[in-house]
Formats: C-alpha cells, sequence, structure tokens
C-alpha cells in the first residue's frame, strides 16, 4: 500500500516536471509572436501612412516556392520583388534560360527581377531580354583585385585584405565602376565589408569614400538597397545619401526558405527620417 502511495507521489513529481520545459517553450513561442505581430502592425501603418513595404530582393531559394512566398506576403503585408540571379556559375548564363525563367513566374502579382551576378553579366544577354524584367539589380560583391585575384567578398577564403586602405580604395572604385558601366536600376547589399573587416565598418566608410559611392548612385540615377539581412548600410550612410537625393529600396536577399519582416529596414524608415517620396519604384512590366 505504501509503495503504491510513493509511486503516485512520484508520478505527480515526474509530471509536475516534465510540464515545466512546455510552460518555457510556450513563453517563447508567445514572446516570438508579440514580436512578429508588432511588426506586422508597423507595416500595416506604414502601409495607411503611405509607403510602399516592397522587398526588392527575395529569391526562390532554398526550396521556397512561389506560393510559400505569397502567402508569406498575404500574413505580413509585405510585397515582393522575385530575383533571377543570372551570370558566370549561375543557372542562368544565356538569353535562352533567361527568358525560360521568366516566362515560368511571369503571370504571378509579383515585380520580376534580374540579379546581375559578376562583372561579366553585362556580355552574356541581350539589351532586349534584360528589359523584360521590372527591374535589374547587381552589387560588387565579386571583382578581381589589382593582383589580379578574383574576390567573393562573402567568402572568407576568396577574400584578400593585404592593406585594409588599399582595400577599401579598391572597393569603392568597383562600386562606381558598376554604377557607371552596368545598366542597373539598383545597388544591392550596398556597402558589404568582407568579415574581417566588418568590426571596423564605421572606421572604414570614411565620409569621403561614403560620398564617392552617394555621388555615384545620383550621377547614374541608381538607388541603394537598405539590407535586412546584412544590415547595411549604415543609419549614416543613409542620412548623408537621403540629403544628396538617392532613392532606396528594401530587401532581404534571403538564402533559405526565411523571408523575414525587412526589421532593419522598417528601423531605418524612422531613424533616417525617410519619406515615402524616398523610396524606389519599377514599373510592373
Ligand atoms: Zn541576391
Amino acid at each position: 500500500m505504501k509503495k503504491n502511495i510513493l509511486l503516485t507521489v512520484f508520478s505527480i513529481f515526474c509530471l509536475l516536471l516534465s510540464c515545466k520545459p512546455k510552460t518555457k517553450t510556450s513563453t517563447i513561442e508567445v514572446e516570438q509572436g508579440t514580436v512578429q505581430n508588432s511588426i506586422i502592425q508597423k507595416i500595416a501603418q506604414l502601409k495607411a501612412d503611405g509607403y510602399e513595404i516592397v522587398d526588392y530582393h527575395a529569391h526562390l531559394k532554398g526550396g521556397l516556392s512561389m506560393e510559400e512566398l505569397l502567402d508569406h506576403s498575404k500574413k505580413t503585408g509585405i510585397d515582393y520583388g522575385v530575383a533571377f540571379n543570372a551570370g558566370v556559375g549561375f543557372p542562368i548564363t544565356n538569353d535562352s534560360t533567361l527568358l525560360a525563367n521568366y516566362e515560368q513566374y511571369k503571370e504571378y502579382p509579383v515585380y520580376m527581377a534580374m540579379q546581375a551576378e559578376g562583372r561579366e553579366w553585362v556580355n552574356m544577354f541581350s539589351k532586349e531580354n534584360i528589359s523584360t524584367f521590372d527591374y535589374v539589380f547587381t552589387d560588387a560583391m565579386t571583382w578581381t583585385d589589382t593582383q589580379g585575384r578574383r574576390m567573393r567578398l562573402w567568402m572568407p577564403e576568396e577574400v584578400f585584405v593585404d592593406d585594409k586602405d588599399d582595400f577599401m580604395d579598391q572597393l569603392v572604385s568597383q562600386i562606381v565602376g558598376v554604377m557607371t558601366n552596368e545598366p542597373i536600376d539598383l545597388y544591392v547589399n550596398s556597402t558589404f565589408l568582407p568579415k574581417v573587416l566588418q568590426p571596423e565598418y564605421d572606421i572604414l566608410w570614411t565620409t569621403e569614400r561614403m560620398d564617392k559611392v552617394i555621388n555615384s548612385a545620383v550621377a547614374n540615377q541608381i538607388a541603394i538597397e537598405i539590407n535586412a539581412r546584412y544590415k547595411i548600410p549604415s543609419a549614416t550612410f543613409i542620412k548623408r545619401a537621403k540629403a544628396a537625393g538617392v532613392k532606396f529600396s528594401m530587401g532581404t536577399n534571403n538564402t533559405g526558405k526565411e523571408l523575414g519582416t525587412l526589421d532593419y529596414a522598417i528601423e531605418m524608415i524612422e531613424k533616417c527620417g525617410l519619406e515615402p517620396a524616398d523610396f524606389f519604384k519599377p514599373a510592373k512590366k
């Protein structure tokens, strides 16, 4: 009999213990849900105030389907521009693969974007086919330095920094070169630095370097992306660019199914005093 009572007490004790972690998990879930809801409310408020909330830099990557993207769009209120990567080493390398991709997705209620990769793309596709897209963008993350080393700045093993200032000057002249020579509407992953230099972002992006990029964007009428994934450019850069008359886009550059809610870009609207007229808007073709 005593044994039974002990067993019952023990079972109740176990039950209580097993309940505890469950309570913790659900508290975290509730907290995450609350944060998510407050961002969704913020997006709704911005739209009511005349802002168009568009993520112009989404990819169908990591198994993300167009249907899932549209479902996320419905839940969050964010509209989308879906970008297809084209260039050396990417699935789209010529006019026929570029057009096939376009045909496959053109009927969906999203902007269609071409993300041009590397510096070679300018000679790989015809002007007519490029112009079927609603907008074209590129970044300056892939380039060859003065010593002939082709770098992809997001791959630490492909980055060569012998001298930080020399590297920065080369990067800035690459960005200006891209803006001057390539027929793009948007410059994305703006001001991205390789991991080894990221802690010194504010020191290395001097006023002089920022202004070279900003002036080139103005001269070539190219909008600059505020990137939610990398949290760039800095508020200092955005404020300077706004003052010079640059237009902005918001973008995520997702690598997997997670599209997020443009948190950093939305934070910058308030922090930098961005108004609806400060944003890029392509014509839907
Ligand atoms: Zn991208």
